[in-house]
């Protein structure tokens, strides 16, 4: 397996790079990940050899740009084994997802006093969204609240849902913890009262198989630039049913079908969602990354990723006084740790002068910060192209810094 992996990481161009002479340890993979040459390289064969406005022109690039991109729908579809490529939208990444959402599917179905559920574990684009529309129509926003170990309790959530619940809204993987979320569990024990469930794929999708039908979720999103594809292109999944009932989200070209100045006839699905010339050259880099991701075996990458994380749990914890955040038994890798005396920031700008790129910040998860009582943590997260090579130049260098700050 570390064979395999190591040749992965050759297709990573940027790695090659020096950081303040010295060979680069990316471990920010938790806010984005690097691009593999082949990801590179369609974004770049569009623009040199494809490029066309899609859904348009008769002529044969334009049919050439539209194959492309409604391929891409279809790796995607496939990716997540949804129903039909009707149930997949291409939005800018999991926030235009979730706020989709909101917009269109709550504001619609939900009225005052109507309940959304989140964990205390969301990202901030899982929970402002509500909070706006809380704002908006009056809606009920409750926080399932998370243990010690960074995990939600599902007899808890059995206690809190009723026939107010009408959606709940839930990350699979946890950007600031790791934690992994029974989701489907979850789903079902929503199901139980009528409630629709949303799936914050964001963590999940670059690290495990993902099955939108086995989850059973009515809604799950996606960003590409998490899962080495381009940035500003994710797609929403959504059951068709609910799709098709909703209202458009946004209005413009390509989501119609005919207008006059009296009445809009929108167009089929799922352009009736993607208002306006689409990011076509992401499209077809996520598409790429996607079967990059397929290529390799997403349960491959996830038993890699474990071994990662084992490894460099350990060796932290050999650090005196440093303290992970976030032990939940079902974990993935991502590791968030606080050290004593020691500010976050700090340390990671010393660590820069190693050339090891890691996170110190609250994570867009600012609860999470709250119920840890820490204003921040410094985090590793791992991707495919990482090593143990990497994990050990992380600890030296933490020892180093960590001499120098006390
Ligand atoms: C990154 C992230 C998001 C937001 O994704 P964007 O690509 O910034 O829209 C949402 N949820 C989780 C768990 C994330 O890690």
């Amino acid at each position: 397996m570390k064979a395999k992996f190591a040749e992965i990481r050759e297709q990573f161009p940027i790695l090659r790079q020096e950081e303040n002479g010295q060979s680069l340890v990316y471990l920010d993979n938790g806010a984005t990940s690097q691009k593999p040459e082949r990801v590179i390289k369609a974004v770049d064969d569009y623009y040199r050899w494809q490029n066309a406005n899609v859904h348009r022109g008769v002529y044969g690039l334009s049919e050439r740009a539209t194959e492309l991109y409604e391929g891409a729908r279809e790796t995607a579809r496939q990716f997540l084994n949804a129903k039909s490529t009707r149930e997949i939208v291409f939005v800018r990444g999991v926030t235009e997802a979730i706020n989709l959402v909101a917009q269109s599917w709550a504001r619609a179905n939900l009225k005052a006093g109507d309940e959304v559920i989140i964990t205390e574990m969301e990202h901030h684009s899982n929970i402002v969204p509500w909070q706006l529309l809380r704002d908006q129509i009056g809606i009920r926003l409750s926080v399932l609240r998370i243990n010690q170990k960074g995990e939600v309790c599902l007899n808890a959530l059995k206690g809190m849902v009723s026939e107010k619940t009408k959606l709940l809204a839930v990350t699979q993987m946890s950007n600031a913890l790791g934690t992994i979320n029974p989701v489907k569990e979850m789903a079902e024990i929503a199901r139980s009262v009528g409630a629709k469930v949303l799936v914050d794929g964001a963590q999940a999708t670059p690290h495990m198989q993902v099955d939108v039908q086995d989850i059973d979720c009515d809604f799950y999103a996606l960003s590409g630039h998490k899962m080495y594809g381009p940035t500003g292109i994710g797609v929403l999944y959504a059951k068709e049913a609910l799709l098709e009932a909703m209202p458009p989200y946004q209005g413009g070209g390509d989501m119609i079908y005919s207008v006059t100045f009296d009445k809009t006839e929108y167009n089929v699905l799922p352009y009736k969602f993607e208002a306006g010339t689409p990011h076509i050259e992401g499209a077809i880099g996520l598409g790429e990354a996607m079967k990059f991701l397929q290529d390799i075996g997403l349960d491959e990458i996830a038993a890699y990723e474990a071994e990662l994380l084992t490894y460099a749990t350990e060796r932290l914890k050999e650090i005196d006084g440093l303290k992970v955040i976030g032990e939940a038994d079902n974990k993935g890798g991502v590791v968030s740790f606080v050290i004593d005396g020691v500010h976050p920031h700090d340390m990671a700008t010393l660590m820069d002068q190693d050339g090891i790129a890691v996170r110190a910040s609250h994570h867009c998860a600012m609860p999470v910060m709250q119920h840890f009582n820490v204003p921040a943590t410094i985090r590793a997260s791992f991707g495919v192209y990482n090593n143990f090579a990497d994990i050990d130049r992380l600890i030296d260098s933490l020892n180093e810094a960590k001499d120098m700050l006390l």
